[in-house]
């Protein structure tokens, strides 16, 4: 096992910055286990790509990303086991490899399995990533191992708990066998595609529509499955298409002093990269998730329950198209639909959402980007749910009213961990724990 000591940790997009004490690199369970019991306070982390502060903030640290093997296929159940640091592309190429794969995927495939598992990272059509989990071994405070199944009932808690209930050690999924989708790419004006969402969750396997703040506008991505023969006419738009991402953070270099930059820079860029049809074919993962980006950014996402969605989505549109505040908001407002699910601290839990996504280019002035706040005040209005992994300011109190297990989950936290060793300043503040003696000592 590596150890470094002294130094600082720095996140993805160097928002978030930590001194620590030791890093401590595992590759084996048993190192894993031996860390977490012998250290009073712990944290650890995958490919630091959260923007909300959960993964470090501790004077010992454990680095997950060597914890990476596939352990194991079961071809009869079609899971494959693998240690929880591995990172996401390395799963999905490898259940690809065997024909087969997991239904619901985030647009990014950098993370590693932990990061996403703990944080609730979810795609679109589908359920959260966790929900495919059907059994894992989780690493207690006090060092022992838990094995828990999805007729475990810690299964439901356990799901989405941002590490705050133990660290996961290994992690079994179900897949399916693999698919091909046809995927349509449109623009469409806002009167068009809002009305449509419920129909169109029905007609098709896929269905994500990129908003276009400030244009009235939004992007429309539809997929269907199809027989993997059929051929279809390919068509991936105009080649320079590829730069938008370059584009948009030129466009928005300024856009944090003058905030209204914003709103001409988006009618730029939906006119000159989200005017054209799109058409093209492929496995989920091949077909729909980003697998490169040229630069970081900052994130936030808030989620709502469908029904909601459409009143909110006026009431937001109205409130950053008023010239008099600077809630100017950057391409694109990525919206998508989870299917109701039962774990404690998921967006989904008992009821079908729409996520709806809110990104800064420059992660740099993050801080003065008025949007995360116009968002935020609008969504927790409604009774809306913020992105674990991402940026948001509500704690405790807010999170009670929005979350029907939410006291239930700080019951089993504190029983699980009852020195608070996985809690930081943030999750400490998040779940409002009390402070035990030995923390003051
Ligand atoms: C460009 C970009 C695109 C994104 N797209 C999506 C998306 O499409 N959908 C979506 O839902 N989210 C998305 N996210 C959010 C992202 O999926 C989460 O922030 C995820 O947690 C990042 O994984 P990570 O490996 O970087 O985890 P980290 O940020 O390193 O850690 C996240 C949390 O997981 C905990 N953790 C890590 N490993 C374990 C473990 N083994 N057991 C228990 N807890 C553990 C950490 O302590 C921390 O609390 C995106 C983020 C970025 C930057």
């Amino acid at each position: 096992m590596k150890q470094n000591n002294n130094n600082t940790w720095i996140s993805w997009n160097e928002n978030l910055k930590h001194n620590y004490e030791k890093i401590y690199s595992v590759s084996t369970e048993e190192e894993l286990r031996e860390v977490i019991a012998s250290n009073e306070k712990i944290r650890f982390f995958g490919s630091k790509q959260s923007s909300a502060d959960i993964a470090a903030g501790t004077d010992a640290l454990i680095d997950m990303t060597s914890y990476n093997k596939i352990v194991s296929y079961d071809y009869n159940r079609r899971t494959i086991t693998v240690q929880a640091g591995i990172i996401l592309s390395e799963l999905l190429e490898a259940i690809e490899s065997v024909g087969w794969c997991i239904p619901c995927l985030p647009d990014i495939n950098t993370i590693t399995i932990g990061g996403a598992l703990a944080t609730g990272t979810h795609g679109t059509s589908g359920k959260l990533l966790c929900e495919y989990m059907t059994e894992c071994r989780l690493i207690l405070a006090d060092g022992s191992i838990k094995t828990i199944d999805k007729d475990n009932k810690l299964m439901d808690a356990v799901r989405v708990s941002l590490g705050m209930l133990g660290v996961m050690s290994t992690v079994t999924f179900q897949c399916e066998p693999e698919y091909i989708l046809h995927v349509k790419e449109k623009p469409e004006n806002d009167k068009e595609w809002l009305p449509k969402i419920k129909s169109r969750l029905k007609e098709h396997n896929f269905l994500r529509i990129l908003w276009l703040p400030h244009t009235d506008t939004g992007y429309v991505i539809t997929g269907d499955k199809i027989d993997s023969n059929k051929e279809i006419v390919e068509n991936q738009g105009p080649k320079y298409l590829k730069h938008r991402r370059t584009v948009s953070k030129i466009l928005y270099k300024y856009s944090h002093k003058f905030p209204w930059i914003t709103a001409i820079a988006n009618k730029i860029i939906a006119k000159a990269f989200f005017n054209s049809k799109k058409e093209h074919k492929g496995s989920l993962y091949q077909a729909t998730v980003t697998k490169s980006r040229g630069s970081t950014l900052e994130l936030a996402e808030w989620t709502i329950a469908l029904d909601k969605f459409p009143k909110v989505f006026q009431e937001l549109k109205t409130e950053i198209n008023k010239w008099s505040n600077k809630s100017f908001i950057h391409i694109p407002m990525d919206i998508r639909f989870v299917y109701e699910d039962k774990s404690w601290l998921s967006y989904a839990y008992g009821q079908d959402t729409v996520t709806m996504g809110c990104v800064s280019r420059n992660a740099a002035t993050a801080d003065t980007y008025e949007a995360f706040k116009s968002v935020e005040k609008i969504f927790i209005k409604h009774g809306g749910r913020p992105h674990w992994g991402k940026r948001f300011t509500a704690k405790d109190p807010q999170l009670s009213k929005v979350y029907p297990k939410w006291e239930a989950f700080k019951e089993l936290r504190e029983k699980l961990d009852p020195t608070n060793k996985f809690l930081n300043p943030y999750l400490t503040e998040l779940v409002n724990a009390k402070v035990v003696v030995n923390e003051i000592a």
